[in-house]
């Protein structure tokens, strides 16, 4: 078994919420299709999208940022076992709190939710002119949709931020945004020229 079928594997056994198939072949298009170079991911999990980002060509270089203990240990070795430890740097920190060096032309958010618009305004700032910014999961599993058929308190309070990014991206005079219905939703911010 290949790394990535391993790691596909791994992530459906242990409830590790990975990119869905649809969304990071997406994903792996547009680095590929916009020539991206420099990548900052937030949310590594056990490293499946950093590695397959990293993979797209020899010129993709991509930062990582996890703050769970086992994911960034589990991703430090599945980066290993994919030879990419030159292009792959992993960062174990909050990425609410760390300082990361650098800009980047994309800049991919799939961390915790309720903290989309936070992370988006904290690593903005290192964006490259006509950079990227991406966000994952703005359909929640088709709650964000139909959120009459949720009943936890929590899930509802989760849904109500998610739509609250998205208001937030949709009004955003800095950037425009195109929401794609494709995995499980994704958000392609692109920073306008600056006049
Ligand atoms: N991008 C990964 C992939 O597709 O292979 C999946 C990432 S998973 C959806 C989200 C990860 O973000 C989790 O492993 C979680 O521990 C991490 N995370 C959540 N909030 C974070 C934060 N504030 N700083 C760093 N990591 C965070």
């Amino acid at each position: 078994m290949n790394i990535i079928k391993e790691m596909e594997a791994y992530a459906q056994l242990n409830h590790i919420p990975i990119m869905e198939k649809a969304g990071i072949e997406y994903l792996c298009e547009f680095i590929r299709e916009h020539e991206i170079k420099r990548i900052l991911e937030i949310g590594t999990a056990i490293g499946y999208s950093a590695i397959r980002m990293a993979t797209v060509n020899e010129t993709v270089e991509v930062v990582s940022i996890e703050r769970d203990d086992q994911r960034y240990m589990l991703a430090q070795e599945n980066i290993g076992k994919a030879d990419l430890t030159d292009r792959i740097t992993l960062v174990h920190a909050d990425a609410l709190t760390c300082v990361v060096p650098g800009n980047f032309d994309l800049i991919f958010i799939d961390a915790a939710k309720a903290q989309y618009i936070k992370f988006f305004q904290r690593y903005e700032p290192q964006l490259n002119t006509n950079g990227w910014i991406i966000s994952d999961n703005l359909k929640f599993h088709g709650f964000v949709e139909h959120p009459e058929i949720i009943r936890s308190r929590h899930l509802k309070q989760m849904v109500r931020k998610i739509k609250t990014y998205i208001e937030f991206l949709e009004n955003n005079g800095n950037y425009d945004t195109e929401f794609i219905n494709i995995g499980d939703g994704v958000a392609i911010s692109r920073k306008k020229a600056e006049k």
